[in-house]
């Protein structure tokens, strides 16, 4: 035995390999390119009872089969450690186990060191590389990521959070989503799920109850209009307020605006190539589209009266709390009688909205607080690129927005 330890003394300090174990043999197959280390247990030795954890379990009998795992790789050389393992028999519990290993998890396939590599470079490059880089199917892979990611997020306390912002992502060819809940406070994402029905919402209130949660915690809620996450909110978080979100609104008024130039455009050669100028935002135009649309907007032209209440809702959200809602309702009377078919349109629909709407007075709150959020999103998206399941991407976001940190060890 002390000759082994010998002779195989830079494999076993490399590995680090604790006592009772040993490195007994290597076979180096150059065709191949893969480093075979063999590992073996000191006769006599006693191991910790996986069941109980008292130390002084013995060694009852050898699993026969042999058991390998993955090791980072040995300059070109795969690396892979095998060892027969040792059942034990613990007086205590007065049971025989498979022990366990120092240099893995148990039942993985894959040294602690190797799965911290793997974990590390799926932080940086999409799977399918690393899944290239190191020779082994993406499968495997996306297994060591999401043990990390669900472990890591297990610890991210929810208890104190009170207000959540709700947004859908399209995940494959823009017809599948996901629904993502995120505190707004400390702007972590607490839960993500396939689909963006009134379901999800009650999915994620199950999810805050696993982790012994209360609901009623949640006290304000932003979204979007969509009537799935309202009734969603409504039905699950009873208690809570829900903001709509501010840019949703102009996007709805923006398109109602964007209709009527359309419609008008046929028989007004004024308003060709003009779309540009009557939806981006003032401050962001060029200095001649400023002017270009200054002249436009005081026209008798329809688009310019529809854009004239476009600009006058934005102005709602720089008026005061108790302005606001007669500011809301003298917009809205304007709108519905401007004879312009789709801003009447949009502004029934913002009146059926306009608690929601007007909430935002009092919570201040809005989905841009997720678009730093959103940009990480697609940065998950891109890095779990050919990622198979939703699943696979969930656990992508998780770990991108969350910038979690993953500990890889016993
Ligand atoms: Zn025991």
């Amino acid at each position: 035995m002390q000759d082994f330890e010998h002779k195989y003394d830079v494999f076993q300090k490399a590995l680090n390999i604790d006592d009772p174990w040993y490195v007994i043999d290597y076979e180096l197959l150059q065709k191949e390119q893969i480093l075979n280390i063999y590992l073996d247990f000191k006769r006599g030795a006693k191991f910790v009872c996986p069941h109980c954890g008292q130390p002084n379990a013995s060694v009852h009998d050898i699993v026969n089969d042999d058991r390998s795992w993955r090791h980072l790789d040995f300059w070109q050389f795969k690396t892979y450690l095998h060892a027969r393992m040792p059942r034990v028999h613990c007086d205590i519990c007065d049971k025989i186990r498979t022990v366990h290993v120092d240099w893995s998890r148990p039942k993985a396939g894959f040294t602690w060191m190797f799965e911290a590599e793997v974990m590390q470079l799926m932080k940086e490059m999409p799977v399918a590389a690393v899944a290239r880089k190191v020779g082994e199917h993406d499968t495997r892979l996306w297994r060591i990521f999401h043990y990390y990611v669900d472990k890591a997020m297990k610890q991210l306390d929810m208890t104190h959070v009170k207000r959540i912002a709700i947004d859908e992502t399209s995940s494959r060819r823009g017809h599948e989503y996901v629904t993502t809940f995120v505190d707004t406070d400390s702007k972590r994402v607490l839960f993500t799920t396939e689909g963006k029905d009134a379901s999800v919402v009650k999915e994620f209130k199950s999810f805050l109850e696993d982790r012994g949660i209360n609901p009623e915690n949640i006290e304000e809620v932003c979204s979007d209009m969509s009537p799935a996450f309202k009734k969603g909110v409504e039905r699950e978080f009873p208690k809570a307020h829900i903001t709509f979100d501010k840019f949703h609104v102009m996007k709805l008024v923006n398109e109602a605006l964007d209709q009527v130039r359309r419609s008008e455009q046929r028989d007004e050669p004024t308003l060709k190539r003009t779309r540009y100028l009557w939806l981006k935002n003032q401050e962001n135009l060029k200095k001649d589209q400023q002017e270009h649309i200054l002249k436009l907007k005081d026209t008798h032209l329809k688009t310019a009266r529809a854009y004239r209440l476009k600009l006058s809702i934005q102005d709602l959200w720089k008026k005061s709390r108790s302005l606001a809602p007669i500011y809301f309702q003298e917009w809205y009377h304007w709108a519905v009688r401007s004879q312009l078919e789709p801003m009447k349109k949009a502004a029934q629909t913002l009146k059926k909205h306009e608690k929601g709407i007007l909430r935002w007075f009092v919570s201040k709150m809005t989905n841009g607080l997720l678009e730093g959020i959103n940009s990480l999103v697609q940065a998950a998206k891109r890095k779990a690129r050919g990622y198979r399941t939703t699943k696979n991407f969930i656990s992508m976001i998780y770990a991108t927005v969350n910038k979690l940190i993953i500990q890889v060890g016993p």
